[in-house]
């Protein structure tokens, strides 16, 4: 443990951070609603397990975003989302953990306006895909035509050595990160999973999803034989016409995802 860390030298687990700031006005509970709805569907759909993290930004306040406590993604209740600053500075956690990771969330609001929503998981059917020598996600068909003709992966070694355990602990390392991501949809961390945003939370849910189902589609086919991928014509016009019927499976999505939840 880091002998500089104020949580460890007072003894505390280091996911307790103070709070700072000043905390804008609270989010509608709608919106509050639908990022719990959000971390249910991505665990229905195996993209989060006991790990990983959905957050939006907040809508009242840009230089804010939504995110749960330190807890597992399927059990996150509107009682349990915390608002942070794009520093990672928790406002109201009053004492409870927050995920040491936030800074892959606040940096990349941070340097990118567009986005309105980030999930960061350790995905099993992305992972090969920042491991193997030579791979590259690209779309396979169109769902996930957002893709574009490539996927970034990030290497932390090129920024913290080779004897990190790979999590994004600061905000060095998140805006690290948000300078691979760039202008794509999706970063591939080598090793350790992915990062996906989004124009909206209902967005970056749905990519979230196809990234995982095009791992798995590329994968097969590249058992098969030489992979015919889309081409960068065919990424614009269905990211384009695809991408504007999110709402769909978000309805559905949502509606599997909630049914018997315990929402408060
Ligand atoms: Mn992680």
């Amino acid at each position: 443990m880091c002998s500089d860390d104020p949580a460890a030298q007072q003894g505390l687990p280091v996911s307790v951070v103070a709070d700072g700031g000043k905390a804008p006005s609270p989010a509608a509970d709608s919106v509050l609603a639908d990022l719990v709805a959000a971390n249910r569907i991505l665990y229905r759909h195996r993209v989060v397990d006991a790990f990983g993290h959905v957050s939006v930004r907040h809508p009242g306040s840009p230089g804010h975003f939504l995110l749960a406590r330190n807890m597992a993604p399927g059990l996150v209740t509107p009682a349990d989302i915390v608002t942070h600053e794009l520093d990672g500075t928790p406002c109201d956690a009053d004492g409870r953990g927050v995920y040491l990771e936030r800074f892959i969330h606040g940096e990349i609001y941070a340097r990118r306006p567009d986005v309105q929503s980030v999930i960061h998981s350790h995905a099993p059917a992305v992972v090969p895909f920042g491991i193997a020598a030579g791979a590259v996600l690209k779309p396979v068909w169109h769902m996930s035509a957002f893709l574009g003709l490539s996927t970034p992966v990030f290497e932390i070694r090129d920024h913290a050595g080779d004897a990190t355990d790979l999590l994004i602990r600061d905000r060095g390392l998140g805006v690290a990160l948000a300078d691979c991501l760039d202008d794509h949809s999706v970063v591939l961390m080598r090793g350790h999973g992915a990062t996906v945003a989004g124009a909206s939370l209902k967005e970056a849910v749905y990519r979230a999803v196809f990234t995982q189902a095009n791992a798995e589609l590329q994968l097969q086919a590249q058992q098969l034989g030489e992979v015919n991928f889309l081409t960068p014509g065919e990424c614009v016009t269905a990211t384009s016409s695809v991408g504007s019927q999110v709402d769909r499976a978000w309805n559905l999505w949502k509606d599997e995802a909630m049914a018997g939840a315990v929402t408060s």
